[in-house]
């Protein structure tokens, strides 16, 4: 599946629910996230629908190197300069709550809200 329709990440990258978007191309797209943890907090998304890392594949190792690789590139363009973290939360206990592939770009001076 290409597309979730009942998918909040599928209905952004659509643009039918409004983001801050940062960057994006026909893969990817980056918006900050709505409730940031960090001065700069990013979401890096693949347009498809992923649901997490548990579902992804060989097939999509090219995909998942594009969102590493973009990720200093869109931290130093929102001023983390000094480093940031990365961070892909998968399944329950790993606490997504999204079940859209992403990866949180956080970074800016500390101190942060969650340490
Ligand atoms: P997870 O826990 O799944 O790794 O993280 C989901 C993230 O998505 C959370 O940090 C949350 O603040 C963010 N988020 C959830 N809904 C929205 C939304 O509608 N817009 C934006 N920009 N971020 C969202
Ligand atoms: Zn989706």
């Amino acid at each position: 599946m290409t597309r979730d329709p009942d998918c909040i990440f599928c209905k952004i990258a659509a643009g039918e629910i409004p983001c801050q978007k940062v960057y994006e191309d026909d893969e990817l797209l980056a918006f900050k996230d709505i409730r940031p943890a960090a001065p700069v907090h990013l979401l890096i998304i693949p347009r498809l629908h992923l649901p997490s890392l548990n579902e992804a594949d060989a097939s999509h190792q090219a995909l998942l190197g594009r969102m590493l690789t973009l990720a200093p590139k869109l931290a130093r363009e929102q001023g983390a300069d000094n480093g940031f973290r990365t961070v892909i939360n998968t399944g329950h206990d790993g606490g997504q709550e999204v079940y859209h592939l992403h990866l949180h770009v956080m970074g800016g001076p500390r101190p942060w809200k969650h340490g």
